[in-house]
């Protein structure tokens, strides 16, 4: 879609292939690239066998295939990038052929069936949260034929899938119809229960739960730590994209009464960064991304930083913030940051340098910080015996990576690695499959 349209409308951005355009890549991918240079998918999806299969038209297998590693990759194929970076094969268009888009064709043509009943005759187990780590946990159980229960404190199932992903890069079909799958497996979902508060771990293993995993994310966020940060109109871009996407006022989605003025400017780079922008100038304000690296360094792939572009999102690069100028009642007036250099060091390293006498200021109604999160642990600190870091994530018997210091407990995903994106994410909650399942099995 060209930029002049896109940044008129919040619906998928990029469209998908048609039939025939999937099954010719497919062919012409098989003919070319018998063997691929670099690591293969992170996922461990087999995408040889997988594009062998919608070369034949066989879309049932391909999806079957997908799904062995990949429990929703009508989600992964939007927003996890291609595997085999370095593997360059070429179609008819001279476009380089994406195996994510294939897949994506793939998982967005089968239908929903009810799952042929596995038998579901082992123990029951308890997943806490609904985002990638803990979906992709609920999958492989069931898969295993344990008896699933995810339990979310949101009203919204899917974590930062559902609530912080601009639907232009995740529309919510495809995330609904993924949901609608791992129902079709078996297991259930019950939302808008907060553990911790509204129900303790004990009262899980009460229930009959054999297991709990945690998979609570990392969503409490992370400052600056730069003065002034506690202006109004300063917030993190995960409480802004919460924000628009809960506080659906009207039709129109993103049509909630927060208010961010004209201006806003977002502190630090990658994909939320870029969404929070590109959501920002599709609402009409002017927006500019404030990174301390080169444009090369933006943490995003290429093709999002262009189309970006394209559609009016500016980039400011090698600026540090420094601290936000408050007016004369608290609200966001100017950032004050100081321009950095590159240099060589004595070691042949680059290092980043403080030009001198260099500060300067940039206007803003709304500053969006981009720092990360702390594992989101509140309600769980009450719970003996389970013990936390000081970084807030809960601490683990040596020799696993997902068993608590709280016997029948495991943590996955951004609980335990808060830098993990969406992909390690999903990896972090299928292992903690293997460990919950040796655990039961003793
Ligand atoms: C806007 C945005 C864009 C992103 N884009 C990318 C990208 O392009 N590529 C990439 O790799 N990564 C991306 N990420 C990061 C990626 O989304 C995360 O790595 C991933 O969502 C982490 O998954 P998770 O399951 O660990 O946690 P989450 O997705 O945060 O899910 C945790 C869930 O647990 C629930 N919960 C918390 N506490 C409790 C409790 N006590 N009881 C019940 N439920 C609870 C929460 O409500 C939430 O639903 C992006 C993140 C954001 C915010």
């Amino acid at each position: 879609m060209a930029a002049a349209k896109r940044v008129r409308t919040f619906k998928e951005a990029r469209l998908g292939l048609s039939k025939g355009e999937a099954l010719e890549d497919a062919k012409i991918f098989l003919e070319r690239e018998r063997s691929v240079k670099g690591e293969g998918c992170p996922l461990g999806t087999d995408f040889f066998a997988v594009m062998r299969a919608v070369a034949k038209n066989d879309l049932a297998a391909a999806y079957e295939k997908l799904l062995e590693a990949d429990p929703f990759p009508a989600v992964t194929g939007r927003i996890a990038p291609d595997p085999y970076p370095e593997t360059q094969v070429f179609n008819r268009k001279s476009q380089k052929i994406s195996l994510r888009a294939i897949a994506c064709f793939v998982a967005d043509q089968v239908r929903v069936k009810k799952a042929s009943a596995q038998p579901r005759s082992r123990q029951k187990v308890a997943v806490v949260g609904s985002g990638p780590a803990g979906l992709a946990a609920a999958s492989g159980l069931a898969r295993l034929g344990f008896r699933v229960t995810v339990f979310e404190s949101s009203h919204v199932l899917g974590g930062t899938l559902s609530y912080c992903y601009p639907l232009f890069r995740l529309p919510e079909k495809a995330l609904s119809t993924s949901l609608s799958r791992l129902q079709a497996q078996g297991i259930e979902f019950v939302s808008n229960i907060l553990i911790g508060r509204d129900a303790g771990i004990q009262e899980l293993f009460d229930q009959g739960f054999a297991a709990v995993l945690l998979a609570c994310g990392a969503g409490v966020p992370k400052g600056l730590g730069i003065p002034g940060e506690d202006a109004a109109g300063v917030l993190s871009v995960e409480s802004f994209l919460k924000l628009r996407h809960w506080m659906k006022a009207g039709i129109e989605p993103y049509s909630t009464p927060l208010d961010v003025g004209r201006k806003v400017l977002i502190v630090g780079g990658g994909e939320r960064a870029f969404d929070a922008a590109r959501i920002l100038v599709r609402l009409g304000r002017t927006v500019t991304v404030v990174v301390s690296g080169s444009d090369s360094a933006l943490g995003v792939e290429a093709a999002m930083a262009r189309e970006a572009a394209e559609e009016g999102v500016k980039v400011r690069t090698f600026a540090r913030a420094l601290r936000v100028q408050k007016d004369h009642v608290g609200c966001v007036k100017v950032l004050e940051c100081e321009h950095l250099d590159y240099k060589i060091d004595g070691q042949g390293q680059l290092t980043t340098v403080v030009q001198p006498d260099s500060d300067f200021t940039m206007e803003a109604d709304t500053i969006l910080t981009v720092a990360g999160g702390r594992p989101d642990t509140l309600f769980l600190h009450r719970v003996p015996g389970l013990e936390f870091a000081s970084d807030g994530a809960p601490v683990l018997k040596s020799g696993t990576r997902h068993e608590t210091s709280l016997g029948g407990v495991f943590a996955c995903g951004q609980l335990t690695e808060p830098d993990a994106g969406f992909l390690a994410a999903v990896n972090s909650g299928k292992r903690a499959v293997g460990e919950i399942t040796k655990f039961l099995e003793v």
